[in-house]
């Protein structure tokens, strides 16, 4: 890998960065500067109705206060809309994306009527209504046809890992009904423009990652490597979120909050500066990932 890594992290701005996703910043970061790589941030604020305004400018200070500092200027998905366009126009122009005219309604009704069980993480598992054409119905959203294949990939911590994305997911929204680009696409179209080589982020994204591998192999681009960080939980058990009562982090102690996050990660407890803290921790980082040193 070498001088040839790129690492990023890619906040939602839904809200400020608290203890969870501070982890997945952190080990990305780490990631990139134990190989010698760069880190980039990239707001993913495609899905507007869900982003706070100012959230995503905070998160920028709040890495800033933990000397998270990107090799680049961010880049904004709400202003990547072109280039989500040509992929999705590419896919379709290849035949792995088909316009559908089903609203979540319509979508029940079919997997009802088949006698198949509705829901997967709170999504229906898309029965294929319109894979065939829209019977004179009007396009609402645009969609991914997935094939009878399964997906096997490789995770650094995970190990090995696979999903029958059609069978488990089933064809996935490229484009919703409400005009909006899909998190999966945007993040493809991305990570691909950008030259991402290795994904480090948090294990509840995993689920997404053989969604995320069949679009780039539709795009032709190279599938990147992949690291899922250990997910903080919040007192009822669950992922810390917003919800049940995550804290944005303080930026008066960026010490403390690197630690806990780091703790997350197994590493050892620093003090002294955030510089040393970092320093420290990047050398740890490369012996447990037995990556050789500058
Ligand atoms: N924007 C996504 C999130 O904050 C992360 C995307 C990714 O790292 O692939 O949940």
């Amino acid at each position: 890998m070498g001088a040839t890594y790129i690492g990023r992290f890619a906040p939602s701005p839904t809200g400020p960065l608290h203890a969870g996703s501070l982890v997945a910043a952190l080990a990305s970061w780490l990631d990139a500067r134990a190989h010698g790589g760069r880190w980039l941030v990239r707001i993913e604020d495609v899905d507007t109705p869900r982003c706070v305004p100012g959230a995503a400018e905070t998160i920028l200070q709040q890495l800033a206060a933990c000397s998270l500092i990107p090799d680049e200027p961010p880049v904004w998905q709400s202003q990547r809309g072109a280039f989500y366009q040509q992929a999705l126009d590419r896919l379709v122009k290849d035949g792995h994306a088909y316009p559908c005219a089903c609203s979540r309604k319509d979508i029940e009704l079919a997997l009802a009527a088949q006698g198949r069980a509705h829901e997967r993480h709170g999504e229906l598992v898309y029965p294929g209504t319109c894979r065939n054409g829209l019977g004179g119905r009007a396009a609402r959203a645009w969609r991914f046809r997935t094939r009878d294949e399964v997906v096997n990939w490789h995770d650094r911590r995970l190990g090995p890992q696979q999903q029958h994305v059609e069978r488990e997911v089933g064809d996935f929204v490229l484009r919703r009904a409400d005009g909006l680009w899909a998190y999966q696409l945007a993040v493809v179209v991305d990570d691909g423009l950008q030259g991402i080589t290795q994904i480090v982020r948090g294990e509840d994204l995993a689920d997404n990652t053989a969604r995320q591998i069949l679009l780039q192999r539709a795009l032709g681009l190279t599938t990147p490597g992949y690291l899922h960080t250990p997910l903080v939980l919040g007192a009822n058990g669950e992922k810390l979120s917003k919800q049940n009562g995550a804290q944005p982090l303080d930026l008066h102690d960026p010490l403390r909050a690197l630690n806990a996050a780091a703790n997350t990660l197994g590493l050892a407890q620093q003090q002294g500066s955030v510089a040393e803290a970092l320093g420290a921790w990047q050398a740890q980082w490369r012996d447990s990932y037995n990556l050789p040193r500058d």
